[in-house]
């Protein structure tokens, strides 16, 4: 599955031919992808120019990125540019964001970033500026997406930035851009083989999202358990041995599912990595939608997620990760698709639920919430509803199941310890629900 605008302009005879077309559409960028796992160098090769001090320059430089120089005007080569506005309070200073980026967005490459940090407010004028900084964030996305690069948003609300920041800044956030990561306690943990010797469940792992995202947990060093259908049983055993995990069959809607994982997993000691990642759609506008369309989507996208998460509760260890997919339909709503919608964002319910039960042990619940994403299940969308679904974004192009499965693994960092209870789209800065 793949996005052939991508793909032709990849090639430089038919990217030029379909220039010479004139669509009424850009030519997406082909945005640079870092697969390798994290490392002390995640940032080798990157430069950085940062609008004025701030602790992650440090960060940064640990992560083998170096300083950008400048030139003329205020032109720079830096790939990450960034404005750490902790300090920003008064109307009056949001102008630094006008003089910081007015000489240098336009120099953004493909791949390039812009960050901005803002400090958290309760009330007067600091809360409107942490307001104002992620309406400049979410424009200045649209506005840098035709290259490939991206602009993100870091509130620091108490918490650990770095994390979030050096995913950001990384080539591991290649389908993230516009979107707010709220930070709002400490994180511990160390960047190298963040998942050694920790075990993940990850369901509906047999293609799509799910097979990208077992393969780069494991890449982390997670054991992973690769759970999907009886009919799913063969390309689920390949990714099994080929990734070291362990493969079950199982239904996840069905009743016994929780305890077949629980009974598994305490094999091997126990859990630390859940992510509820099998998901169906049934479409039909409400009125000719059968019951049972309405019923088997309530029960994998929704009812599973509970039952399962309740099962492995007393298995999921200090500092686990529950991670669920949303989708940007249970954020916007979709016609055609109350019933998945409506799970989809009943899951954004379910992790801040989760969030309140388990936080008090260093445990995270969050959402992801991916936009169009190449897999099977995108591939049945009709043709006309695919081609918006994928240009109708900052980066006019649709991700690949691996741009989610790095964040879904991000969240699962110790680094990411401090976001907790939160939902991070993965979109290409989709203009649905944004
Ligand atoms: P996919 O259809 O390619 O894969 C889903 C997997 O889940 C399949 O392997 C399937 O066999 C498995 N599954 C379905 N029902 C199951 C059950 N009862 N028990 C066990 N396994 C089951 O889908 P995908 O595109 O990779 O999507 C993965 C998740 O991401 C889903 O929750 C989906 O709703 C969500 N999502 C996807 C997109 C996208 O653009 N592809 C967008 C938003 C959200």
């Amino acid at each position: 599955m793949s996005d052939w605008l991508v793909e032709l302009g990849a090639n430089p005879t038919s990217r030029s031919i379909v220039k010479s077309l004139g669509l009424p559409i850009p030519l997406p960028a082909a945005l640079p992808r870092d697969r390798d796992a994290w490392r002390t160098g995640l940032l080798s090769g990157r430069r950085f120019l940062f609008e004025s001090q701030s602790p992650l320059q440090g960060t940064f430089e640990a992560l083998g990125a170096t300083r950008a120089t400048l030139g003329d005007g205020g032109h720079s080569d830096a790939d990450v540019i960034v404005v750490d506005a902790r300090d920003l309070v008064t109307i009056a200073d949001l102008v630094r964001l006008h003089s910081f980026f007015g000489p240098r967005a336009g120099g953004l490459k493909a791949g390039g970033r812009a960050i901005v940090i803002a400090k958290d407010a309760a009330s007067g004028a600091p809360l409107l500026v942490r307001h104002a900084l992620e309406g400049f964030v979410k424009s200045l996305a649209k506005e840098v997406g035709g290259k490939g690069a991206t602009a993100n948003l870091i509130v620091d609300a108490g918490g650990s930035v770095e994390g979030p920041a050096a995913f950001f800044a990384s080539r591991k956030s290649a389908f993230v851009t516009g979107q707010v990561i709220v930070a709002d306690t400490s994180a511990e943990g160390t960047w190298e083989r963040p998942l050694a010797g920790k075990v993940a469940v990850v369901t509906g792992a047999a293609r799509g999202i799910g097979e990208a995202t077992a393969r780069t947990l494991a890449r982390e060093g997670a054991h992973v358990f690769c759970i999907d259908r009886d009919a799913e049983k063969a390309p689920l055993e390949a990714l099994a041995a080929a990734i070291g995990g362990t493969a079950m069959t199982l239904d996840v809607t069905s009743f016994e599912a929780g305890d077949k994982l629980a009974a598994a997993v305490s094999a091997h000691g126990g859990v630390d990595v859940i992510v509820h990642n099998a998901g169906i759609t049934r479409d039909k506008t409400i009125g000719r939608m059968k019951r049972d369309a309405w019923d088997s989507v309530i029960a994998v996208n929704l009812e599973a997620i509970v039952r399962i998460t309740d099962a492995l509760a007393p298995k999921l260890r200090d500092g686990g990760r529950i991670i669920a997919l949303s989708s940007i339909a249970g954020i916007a709503g979709n016609m055609g698709q109350t019933n998945y919608a409506a799970t989809k964002a009943a899951v954004i319910g379910f992790v801040k639920d989760a969030q309140n039960r388990f936080g008090d042990r260093r445990i995270t619940a969050n959402a992801i919430a991916p936009g169009f994403i190449e897999t099977q299940m995108t591939a049945k969308v009709p043709v006309a509803i695919r081609e918006a679904g994928r240009r109708l974004s900052a980066l006019a192009q649709g991700g690949m199941p691996e741009d989610v499965a790095e964040a879904i693994t991000f969240l699962a960092h110790p680094k990411a310890g401090s976001v907790r209870g939160r939902v991070l789209r993965v979109c290409g800065g989709s203009f649905i629900g944004a």
